[in-house]
């Protein structure tokens, strides 16, 4: 089927004002007729969310923060627009019927409002990987039993599934992740204590949010990439494998057990990936500059350094302990990134926050929804008194 061809599908934004959401509304104001916004969702930014809605005569617009609903309400009295607010406004918002939903609220905060996305069974393109991380098995339990069709927007991930060949899985001999390194590839230890939120902020190739830009710094965001690939794909812990590859041109690999590697590759830019779920299953026109590869004359790689950046090793000895454990580690460090971006944490004592935190919470197998948002409520009392102490 031609993108063309089909009636004009409906789109709920959760994150509608983050680097997703963002890229998302420019790729559906790319296509005015082949999509319809019915649904956005922000935290705080009120008077971006009231203009959205308004622009795309949105059913329903909700704001994250409660104390926010009446001027959100004020702002859009004269519309159509439903205004809803909190954590029980979210997922209300995510149960709306729409065909697609992107899912691009940084944190576990995405959780509760995708999971309502997933249980009725919508499109749903995934760039929130918390989701992954914390509650990875209750998730893919909700997606197989609601037959939702979930369609990874991480991009490493979206190359995975892209070449990966379902059908005959135990083909497949290991999945790498590729990983630019981040802004401090080359740092030395010495360095990595002077790093300013400013500085760890700005990516070398990718454009995003606050928290993934300081994860990817730390290569924690690759630690979480790994967990979330384990939920996604249909391999062992020990067949995904991570590569440092700082021009971020190929986005992810599948080897098979011929000897054959098959990739991903592309400009990087969230667009592809997010039109790739959006338009699901044929591609549209996502207006990404075409890859230029004599221009970029070389593709270089690398292993990842575990002394400078230990993140990516914890990570992956959480996803080896299992129950809780992604779940405190995600907590925790969402806790060390929040500190750190308030200038009230080192760089370097994001991943010591996260360790620390780990070893101190007995671990337990997770045994519903509540019961991980119960983890993830602990882990952040407890990181957050480690991290205030260190002040
Ligand atoms: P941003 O920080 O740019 O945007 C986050 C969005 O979520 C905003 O709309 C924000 O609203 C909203 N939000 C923040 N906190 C809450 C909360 N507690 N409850 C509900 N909504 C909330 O993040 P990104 O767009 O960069 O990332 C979004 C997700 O996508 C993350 O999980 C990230 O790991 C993943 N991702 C992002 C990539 C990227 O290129 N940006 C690439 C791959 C994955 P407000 O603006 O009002 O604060
Ligand atoms: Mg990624």
């Amino acid at each position: 089927m031609n993108s063309t061809d089909r009636k004009a599908r409906s789109v709920t934004i959760l994150g509608a004002t983050g680097s997703i959401g963002q890229s998302s509304l420019k790729l559906v104001d790319a296509a005015p007729d082949q999509f319809n916004v019915e649904v956005l969702s922000a935290q705080n930014n009120v008077a971006q969310l009231a203009e959205l809605a308004r622009k795309h005569a949105a059913s329903i617009a909700v704001i994250g923060d409660p104390a926010k609903k009446d001027t959100l309400s004020a702002m859009l009295a004269d519309t159509n627009t439903t205004v809803l607010a909190g954590t029980d406004g979210l997922q209300e918002a995510a149960r709306f019927p729409t065909d697609v939903v992107i899912a691009g609220i940084v944190g576990a905060a995405g959780l509760a409002p995708t999971l309502a996305a997933v249980e009725r069974g919508a499109i749903v393109g995934l760039a929130n990987k918390e989701c992954l991380v914390c509650a990875g098995d209750l998730f893919m339990t909700a997606v197989n039993r609601h037959g939702t069709t979930l369609l990874p927007v991480d991009s490493e991930h979206n190359a995975i599934y892209q070449v990966f060949d379902f059908n005959a899985p135990e083909s497949v001999s290991k999945i790498t992740l590729t990983a630019s390194g981040g802004p401090f590839r080359s740092a030395s230890l010495v360095d990595l204590e002077r790093v300013t939120p400013e500085r760890a902020v700005k990516h070398p190739n990718w454009s995003m949010g606050p928290k993934i830009s300081v994860d990817s710094a730390t290569l924690m965001n690759k630690g979480l990439e790994v967990i979330e690939a384990w939920h996604l794909f249909p391999v062992e812990k020990e067949q995904i494998d991570v590569i440092i590859h700082p021009q971020s041109v190929i986005h992810s690999m599948v080897s098979y057990v011929d000897g054959s590697v098959l990739a991903q590759l592309g400009s990087p830019d969230m667009k592809t990936p997010i039109s790739y779920a959006l338009n699901w299953p044929s591609r549209m026109d996502s207006g990404v500059t075409t890859l230029d590869l004599a221009g970029i004359a070389r593709l270089d790689f690398e292993e990842p350094d575990e002394n400078r950046f230990p993140a990516l090793k914890m990570a992956r000895q959480a996803l080896q302990t299992g129950g809780g454990a992604p779940t405190i580690l995600n907590a925790a460090n969402e806790v060390a990134v929040e500190f750190f971006l308030n200038g009230a944490l080192a760089f370097l004592d994001i991943p010591k926050l996260v360790e620390s935190v780990l070893s101190n919470i007995s671990i337990e197998p997770l045994e519903s929804l509540d019961h991980v948002m119960e983890v993830d409520a602990k882990a952040r009392v407890e990181a957050t008194q480690r991290a205030s102490r260190r002040n």
